[in-house]
């Protein structure tokens, strides 16, 4: 069985479970796993919005209570853990539930020449392992939804990169272009090599709410990825963007500039990393110096491959963020300044600062700078600070500050006036 099988539906029949069936109450979670290294299990234990034990326990309101199937996490073991399976595959389940895929799916018909298998969970009645493909195809029909997680399981990742000896291949290789769940979605794709927790629990959570009846249909893209989570590039909410952007790049790890020479392909993968964070909004491939070697794209790892060498369209762009951010930054610096003086220190051109010696009266060049920049800020507007209009807008409050009594009937006295010529 190679290149893109035929969705074959298992023996029983296919329960439909859809929105007409009125609100549902609890939903079957069966997380499956394929080549896999786990680390999609473990990223979703770390969500927070929502988190597993939230949908676990039902605890948000509207949103049915999730019954999961986890093969390390759940705690039924042998046959108990693998009842609920075979019920769903022969229609009997009684409840709606979700198929949640983890890692790549090797193609099994290589293994059965061998009279072996890749990767396996339950027995059949031939009391051999059954492949979790074929659980995926047998339990898809009927699924209110198919959900991939991590890039083994989105795109092959891995196990099917260049070399792939297993005929690895994502979920959509194995269900084919035909497949509709029965809310009518094809496969739900989140990538990442690990996913964001959040990423996963959050995409759980708002299919869950349009099960139930309370939310809409989440967006999704052509790749059937969350549209809100992976439109944007890694490189557009990245915290180097402004490093980019004046040209400060790093030729050695450690240091809090861009990393595009170092090899960032940030500037077009789709990931939403280093806005949410790796786990508990903390951490994230550049947030902590590491670079993006493109993990949620269909085309890891071989099309950014090999790591750590700069991608080739950065020549051309980090030379022009070089060329003119080198002199942006340098006036940035000019206004900069500028603005870290108050009027006081502006015009009495000295910085009382304590910490250390500020200089206080701006170069020539500093100054003829902020002129300009202060007209062309103030350009088209009417807002002219120190001009006529504003001083005789507030003459009459200096005068009655300048003037007014302390007491009913006393005069002021000498240094009660806190607004001050001098001060203005
Ligand atoms: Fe863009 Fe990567 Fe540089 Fe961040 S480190 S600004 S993602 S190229």
């Amino acid at each position: 069985m190679s290149g893109t099988p035929e969705i074959v539906s298992g023996s029983g029949p296919v329960p439909r479970f859809a929105l007409d069936d009125g609100p549902v109450s609890e939903v079957h979670a069966f997380w499956l796993a394929g080549m896999s290294c786990d680390g999609c299990s473990i990223s979703i234990l770390g969500a927070q919005q929502p988190t597993v034990e939230q949908l676990l326990t039902g605890s948000i309101p509207g949103l049915p209570k999730v019954v999961l199937h986890h093969p390390v996490l759940s705690v039924e073991v042998g046959r108990e853990f693998m009842k609920a399976h075979h019920l769903a595959k022969a229609g009997k389940l009684g409840a709606p539930y979700v198929v949640i895929y983890e890692g790549s799916i090797a193609d099994e018909a290589i293994a059965e020449e061998f009279g072996g298998y890749w990767s396996g969970m339950g027995k059949g009645d031939d009391d051999q392992p059954i492949p979790t493909a074929h659980w995926l195809r047998d339990l898809a029909p009927g699924a209110a939804a198919v959900i991939a997680v991590g890039t083994c399981a989105t795109w092959g990742g891995i196990p099917a990169a260049a070399g792939n000896v297993t005929g690895s291949m994502s979920v959509m290789d194995l269900l084919g272009k035909d497949y509709l769940s029965t809310l009518g979605l094809p496969p739900i794709n989140i990538p990442g090599c690990a996913p964001v927790g959040d990423n996963m629990t959050e995409v759980i959570a708002a299919v869950l709410m349009f099960l139930a009846g309370v939310g809409p249909l989440p967006k999704f893209d052509e790749l059937g990825r969350p549209a809100w989570q992976f439109t944007e590039t890694v490189h557009r909410l990245c915290p180097r963007g402004g490093s980019y952007e004046e040209g400060r790049f790093e030729q050695d790890h450690g240091g809090e500039g861009c990393l595009v020479e170092l090899g960032c392909w940030g500037p077009v993968v789709q990931c939403n990393i280093v806005s949410r964070g790796a786990q508990g909004h903390a951490g994230g491939c550049m947030n902590t110096g590491g670079i993006c070697i493109g993990c949620t794209m269909p085309g890891f790892p071989d099309a950014f491959a090999p790591f750590f060498k700069k991608p080739p369209g950065s020549l051309l762009s980090a030379t022009a963020s070089r060329t003119t951010g080198t002199f942006i930054t340098y006036l940035r610096k000019f206004t900069q300044d500028s603005h870290n003086r108050t009027n006081r220190w502006h015009k009495t051109e000295k910085v009382p600062s304590g910490w250390a010696n500020v200089e206080g009266s701006p170069t020539l060049a500093a100054r003829a700078v902020d002129f300009f920049y202060k007209r062309l800020q103030q350009l088209g507007t009417e807002f002219k600070p120190g001009s006529a209009r504003q001083k005789a807008l507030q003459a009459p409050s200096h005068r009655y500050i300048r003037t007014r009594p302390t007491q009913e009937g006393s005069e002021p006295q000498p240094g009660e006036a806190y607004h001050t010529e001098a001060a203005e």
